[in-house]
């Protein structure tokens, strides 16, 4: 923004944190009027620094700022929520990490995403009031959605024709489904279950919090994250590093889970 004033107010969420010198550290911060941006708070690594507590990565934050020849700086912080119960958690927190990892590597700096903005705290508050982590299937398809990838999901991505019901292929490079006659043109990709397909097509306009409402059983699960995850690496072109630790991580937990007893997931989800 070229007119902002010298000294302005936001909110934001802290997406990432960088050190700087001994004592001062640059935030990537992503705010619904301002978009994504970096600042810099001086002396915030001294131990008495007011501000210390409130840019912590994830911490949503009222922010003060004043403008800078290179980096605006802060000059206040006062947090609004700090989202204790991701912090507590590493499941939680892995993914509260990589929602802000997407957030950082799906935006330009400077250009206001407000829709995006409240998408990303709709997750962290549903991941901090112990939503399953299966929201993260929901922020993915529609931070891809909003930023201009969506998954083509109601016809074929090649050819636009009709997508029978039955488990389909799902190409990333297409943009979507892919019906039994483009198939040959389409080089890779996955079957997904029409189980899997209903799911993306719910969580398409579903809420964080009605997305959450879904018990989906951990072979759907996976499916899910999978697709998901050829969609949003095509789009970075590489694999982020928090999806790389997600995708080392679910492993052994999903081993831990399945040796553990009693542990029972319900089939079908509810409103679809
Ligand atoms: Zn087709």
């Amino acid at each position: 923004m070229s007119a902002r004033a010298r000294s302005y107010n936001t909110e934001g969420v802290i997406l990432r944190r960088r050190n700087l010198g001994e004592a001062d550290s640059i935030f990537t911060v992503f705010s619904p009027r301002e978009g994504k941006f970096d600042a810099i708070a001086k002396g915030v690594r001294k131990p008495r620094s007011h501000m210390r507590g409130h840019l912590e990565p994830l911490t949503r934050s009222q922010l003060q700022l004043a403008q800078g020849r290179n980096l605006d700086v802060f000059t206040q912080a006062e947090t609004i929520a700090a989202y204790r119960g991701v912090r507590d958690d590493l499941d939680r927190l892995t993914l509260a990490l990589y929602c802000c990892e997407l957030v950082d590597r799906f935006t330009a700096e400077r250009a206001a995403q407000p829709r995006l903005y409240e998408l990303l705290n709709e997750t962290l508050e549903g991941l901090d009031a112990q939503a399953p982590l299966t929201v993260g299937r929901s922020f993915e398809l529609q931070i891809l959605a909003q930023c201009g990838f969506e998954l083509q999901l109601s016809n074929c991505a090649i050819c636009a024709g009709p997508i029978p019901e039955q488990d389909t292929l799902i190409h990333a490079a297409a943009g979507g489904l892919v019906c039994d006659g483009c198939r040959g043109k389409a080089e890779t990709g996955r079957i997904l279950s029409v189980r899997a397909i209903k799911v993306l097509r719910f969580g398409r306009t579903a809420t964080i919090g009605q997305f959450a409402g879904l018990r989906l059983e951990e072979s759907l699960e996976s499916e899910l994250q999978r697709a998901l995850a050829d969609a949003i690496r095509l789009v970075l072109d590489r694999e982020t590093n928090s999806g790389r630790y997600l995708d080392a991580l679910s492993q052994p937990l999903r081993e831990a889970k399945r040796a553990a007893p009693g542990h029972v997931q319900s089939s079908t989800p509810p409103s679809i």
